[in-house]
């Protein structure tokens, strides 16, 4: 063989074994898994051109036509945040990922990770959630504790396992693929306890090494994390990961992937997963799947998005909203993903301070908690009403305030102490310098001027006024940022 001819050889194997973009054919595979992850759209997102459930499901049905065993598997984030759950039903209750719970019951869901927005929920309410799913949820590291005991969780009396395991039919016989699954320890909250990642996957392993013929993960993790789980566990050969909200393909090691897909099912991928000889594993092909138009919707999931989303016009045009009017054009996506809002300034960020800044002729300053946006991804081309009420789902009246320069300081301090947490200050300063012996005009949100915020409790304590010209009806952080974007 030549140098030339090496070279393009090389350059196939590369292109057999590497995640791709598109597929021209149907490849050879045992089984196929469809990978989502970190979902909190049901319909889609800008203007319902990318994602939606219905499409994720009408690519596994298509997928099922070829390949007699398809795998639907999510890693993770989809019970919260919404607007939708965030909007109350009839009984007075808020919807608080009902309703993705109901269109995912009508889906094929074969394995589900917990993400760390399903922790955001209350107990009772993760509860109803878990006991209300047709589908598996699987975590071997995270689970229940109260005063008595630490337990794994349950879905209906059942215990949540921390693997599952599925039979495949291959040529040289039956084969079992476990999918172990493992979130990262981010949310802390009184009713849960997580176990250390890596013992977790080592204790797993070795219990599955007489029980299965292959094992992939099934993370929540951060990439970093990921990849150093894939650099540890040379034996497992695909990360399924969610939590990062943008697609990518790292190479871990020969054949050996981590995977992600966009949040909110703008993509999805597709693992060709075959066995050879040998018994051990092997991913002939990872490919990325754009989530739009072409793919056909399943009837059944679009009817049961369909009812939510017109109960979530009914119930925001109650409160005088419209959802598909169009506020804004803009070049570039705005950040309003959560892992970045709450540890750095976003350009999102920047823009409802201006708006909140607005309210009152004499503001200097503005602090917005990030805990108040809810968006947790990047907000496209245009933005709309609906937009607006998904990322500030919590809505809230706008106070403002006379701080001394020395209270502003620590208020400053008190933001970047609560840097990854929704005490994060979002900061709009409108004169240059601040001086210990200045006073200054502060706007905020009111729950930050209620003292509730982490470290801000001395807040409380300021004199807070409302902003004059707002009736109180208009007093509220969604309409103020409509009506700043619409002018
Ligand atoms: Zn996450």
């Amino acid at each position: 063989m030549n140098r030339l001819s090496t070279i393009l050889y090389l350059a196939a194997l590369f292109l057999l074994f590497s995640c791709q973009e598109s597929v021209l054919e149907y490849p050879q595979a045992d089984v196929v898994i469809v990978q989502v992850n970190d979902i909190y759209e049901i319909d889609g997102v800008n203007q319902g051109k990318g994602g939606n459930l219905a499409r994720v499901q009408g690519l596994v049905d298509s997928l099922k036509k070829v390949y007699p065993q398809v795998l639907l598997v999510h890693a993770g984030d989809f019970l919260n945040p919404s607007l939708i759950g965030n909007l109350k039903d009839e009984s007075g209750e808020k919807v608080k990922g009902k309703h993705m719970v109901d269109v995912m019951n009508a889906m094929s869901f074969d394995a589900v990770a917990f993400g760390n927005h399903e922790i955001d929920l209350n107990y009772p309410t993760l509860k109803k959630r878990l006991n209300e799913m047709n589908f598996d949820m699987i975590s071997a590291n995270l689970f229940f504790r109260d005063s008595a005991e630490i337990r794994a969780f349950r879905q209906n009396e059942k215990e949540i396992k921390g693997y599952k395991n599925f039979e495949i039919n291959t040529k040289s016989g039956l084969r079992t693929l476990s999918l172990l699954s493992v979130i990262l320890p981010y949310n802390k909250k009184d009713y849960v306890h997580y176990q250390n990642v890596n013992s977790t996957i080592q204790s797993n392993m070795i219990d599955l090494k007489e029980k299965a013929d292959g094992v992939f993960l099934l993370t929540h993790l951060n990439r970093r994390e990921d990849n150093e789980l894939g650099e540890k566990f040379q034996e497992i050969n695909l990360i399924m990961g969610g939590h990062d909200h943008y697609n990518f393909c790292d190479t871990l090691g020969s054949e050996r992937y981590l995977t992600k897909a966009d949040a909110n099912a703008r993509t999805a991928w597709v693992h060709y997963v075959s066995w050879s000889d040998n018994s051990k594993e092997f991913l002939s092909k990872s490919v990325l799947v754009d989530i739009n138009n072409e793919i056909k919707k399943n009837i059944k999931v679009e009817s049961i998005i369909e009812k939510w989303k017109q109960f979530s016009i009914e119930k925001t045009s109650e409160q005088g909203y419209q959802m598909s009017n169009v506020l804004m054009e803009i070049e570039r996506p705005l950040d309003a993903r959560e892992e970045s809002i709450r540890s750095q300034q976003t350009d999102f960020g920047k823009l409802v301070c201006e708006a909140m800044a607005s309210t009152f002729d004499t503001a200097d300053i503005v602090v917005l908690n990030s805990g108040s946006i809810r968006y947790d991804d990047l907000m496209l081309n245009p933005v709309t009403e609906g937009d607006i009420l998904k990322a500030l789902p919590l809505g809230g009246v706008i106070k403002g305030a006379y701080v001394s320069g020395v209270d502003l300081m620590k208020i400053y301090k008190a933001g970047k102490l609560n840097e990854g947490s929704g005490g994060y200050l979002q900061v709009l300063q409108i004169p240059q310098g601040i001086t210990e012996f200045g006073m200054y005009f502060l706007v905020t949100t009111s729950y930050v001027s209620a003292g509730r915020e982490k470290n801000l409790g001395f807040m409380k304590d300021f004199e807070w006024e409302v902003p004059k010209d707002l009736d109180e009806g208009e007093n509220d952080i969604r309409k103020i940022l409509i009506e700043y974007l619409s002018n």
